[in-house]
């Protein structure tokens, strides 16, 4: 289960998230949407502390944060409770499609070489491109680029899964085949956070939709609630924009 209580974080005098509290249950999938600068970068980026916040409870799996007063130790193990899976995919240029999925588990001394590969040619099968695996990040299309980014994140097995607009980069021809592997990924029970603005998609695959606008989490509810018969005049006013 993933849990935040009153996630506060401000850059320099502006606060970018103002009192965030909502929980994501194990193997539910939950969609965030949302306006350009209403926090939600931000928000994934705090529960994976590549932000800081400035206050709050974090809870993921078995780790539990007060930010205001969290070490070292128990800030690495919260980290390693939740992959992201980025924009602009984030691939080693410099290693294979392979190298990319076994680098961080060989130097996390988690996994042996052989083990490694093994994992990384299951999840390159399951997002259809174990044919690539001995090819560079620079060979790859947008979308095969954006599969081993996701192969990535599964490799090290995280107790959820953190996507932040993981279409938004590629040429629409890609789009589709990413959303599918996602899709996938999601009826196997993993427990996700996915940031987007594929409505059609978040609709289909979110268990639960959350609204935010101005560091706020106006409104959340089913897909039906929130996009056939949203409540805050908010919602209603970005979701106008898509149909
Ligand atoms: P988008 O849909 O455009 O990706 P978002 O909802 O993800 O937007 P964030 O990226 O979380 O929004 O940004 C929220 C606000 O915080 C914006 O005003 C942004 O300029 C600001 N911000 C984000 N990161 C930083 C940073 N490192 N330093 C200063 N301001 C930042
Ligand atoms: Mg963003």
């Amino acid at each position: 289960m993933i849990k935040v209580s009153g996630l506060k974080k401000a850059f320099k005098n502006t606060e970018v998230l103002k009192d965030i509290n909502f929980e994501v249950k194990d193997g539910e999938t939950v969609v965030i949407i949302g306006p350009s600068g209403s926090g939600k970068s931000t928000l994934l980026r705090c529960l994976n502390y590549l932000e800081k916040p400035d206050a709050g409870l974090i809870d993921i799996g078995d780790v539990s944060a007060n930010t205001e007063r969290v070490k070292k130790p128990t800030i690495n193990k919260l980290r390693m409770q939740t992959s992201m899976v980025f924009q602009h995919y984030n691939l080693f240029k410099n290693k294979t499609v392979l190298g990319n999925i076994t680098y961080p588990l060989t130097a996390s001394k988690k996994f042996k070489k052989e083990e490694a590969v093994e994992i990384g040619e299951k999840l390159l099968g399951q997002v259809g491109i174990l044919d690539k695996s001995k090819q560079y990040p620079v060979a790859l299309s947008g979308g095969q680029q954006q599969r081993v980014g996701i192969a990535r994140a599964l490799a090290a097995d995280p107790h959820a899964i953190l996507f932040d607009e993981p279409t938004s980069s590629l040429d629409p021809e890609w789009v589709g085949e990413v959303l599918k592997v996602i899709s996938d990924i999601s009826k196997k029970e993993k427990t996700m956070i996915i940031v987007t603005h594929e409505m059609d998609f978040a609709k289909e695959i979110a268990d639960r939709v959350i609204f935010m606008a101005d560091g706020h989490i106006v409104e959340e509810g089913t897909p039906e609630e929130i996009f056939d018969n949203p409540e805050n005049e908010r919602t209603r006013k970005f979701l106008r924009k898509y149909t």
